[in-house]
């Protein structure tokens, strides 16, 4: 039988080649919202990995996660783009940490479904249908993110001008 370890929760971030200097920055960030958004109880029952990928598609930065299984509420992938600035980076870790928590607390769930193998929306307890139906602009979640996303970032950097280097870091920046 295989032992079944309790994993305890994270916040990891991963990359290949690129400027790393900005982790640390995203790494409290992604904390701080995680804490503006939920309980530390709750985040710190999840594993959350960001990834910064060189840019592949204009569409950087989705929160992938499994549609079904155990894990599907606990685990996590953020991918932000590793070039850009680390301004514009904090604002889609704030997009993408907006919906964590949409998921993590079951507000938002989407399930692959045996009977038609189409994945399926749940939206704050009520069934939206098909995922593939809802236009991208009229998907509640989406309309949270965006809409929270900008003052999400701003508490972060109001919170931490202090800090010298986060200053350096977004010299510059409005
Ligand atoms: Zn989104």
């Amino acid at each position: 039988m295989k032992k079944t370890t309790k994993q305890k929760g994270f916040i990891k971030i991963f990359q290949k080649g690129g400027n790393k200097n900005g982790h640390a920055i995203i790494e409290e960030a992604a904390r701080f919202m995680g804490l503006e958004l939920m309980s530390s109880r709750m985040l710190n029952g999840l594993q959350i990995r960001i990834e910064l990928r060189a840019r592949k598609a204009a569409n950087a930065g989705h929160c992938s996660v499994k549609c079904n299984g155990s894990d599907a509420t606990k685990k996590f992938t953020i991918e932000l783009s590793r070039d850009d600035h680390t301004a514009t980076q904090l604002e889609v870790l704030a997009h993408e940490m907006i919906h964590v928590q949409q998921i993590a607390t079951g507000r938002l769930q989407k399930r692959l479904w045996k009977s038609d193998k189409q994945l399926h929306v749940r939206w704050e307890g009520k069934e939206l249908g098909l995922h593939k139906n809802i236009p991208y602009k009229t998907m509640p979640w989406e309309i949270e993110a965006y809409a929270g996303q900008k003052a999400l970032k701003t508490k972060y950097i109001d919170k931490d001008l202090s800090s010298s280097f986060v200053k350096s870091i977004l010299a510059g920046i409005k």
